[in-house]
């Protein structure tokens, strides 16, 4: 399979990477939204989320906070998102698994956050959503996602 990512595993295709160890890399994201904007990827392919075994993810998520904390403090961010993008209908575009850190400095312009007050309209909505979820025997974590 000819797969970007892997490429940049192997050291076919040069990318810029910030950290590694023995399963994951680090490196920046060739058309960065902000300054630090980097990808996090398995060096063995997984094309999604739901594909990564628990201890993998678990291994991921503890060096993306070690990249995240290191990042932010090097480029003296004042914080920055973690975001998937999982599937083509999220915009995923390569399909080997990564996770997005970008560090944010207040000057961006970027806006990732919810809209206040949330409407009738919307309060409705979310209460189908949760019917839907709850009409699914095998979630056994509706109850406890929905208390909020
Ligand atoms: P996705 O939309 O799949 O979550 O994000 C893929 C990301 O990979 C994009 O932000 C894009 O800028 C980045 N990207 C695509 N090609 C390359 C490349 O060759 N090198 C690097 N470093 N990043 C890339
Ligand atoms: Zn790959």
């Amino acid at each position: 399979m000819d797969c970007l990512f892997c490429r940049i595993v192997e050291g076919s295709v040069p990318a810029l990477k910030i950290m590694e160890n023995d399963k994951f890399i680090a490196f920046l994201d060739i058309n960065p939204r902000t300054e630090g904007h980097c990808l996090i990827i398995p060096k063995k392919h997984v094309s999604s989320f739901s594909d990564m075994s628990n201890e993998q993810t678990g291994d991921m998520f503890v060096f993306v906070k070690e990249v995240a904390s290191r990042l932010a403090e090097s480029l003296e961010a004042k914080g920055y998102n973690i975001f998937i993008n999982n599937g083509k209908a999220a915009g995923q575009i390569i399909s080997h698994f990564h996770v997005h850190i970008m560090p944010r400095y207040e000057s961006e312009g970027i806006v990732i956050e919810a809209a206040f007050p949330v409407s009738e309209d919307a309060k409705q909505k979310l209460k189908e959503t949760q019917q839907k979820l709850e009409e699914q025997p095998a979630n056994k974590y509706t109850k406890e996602i929905i208390s909020w």
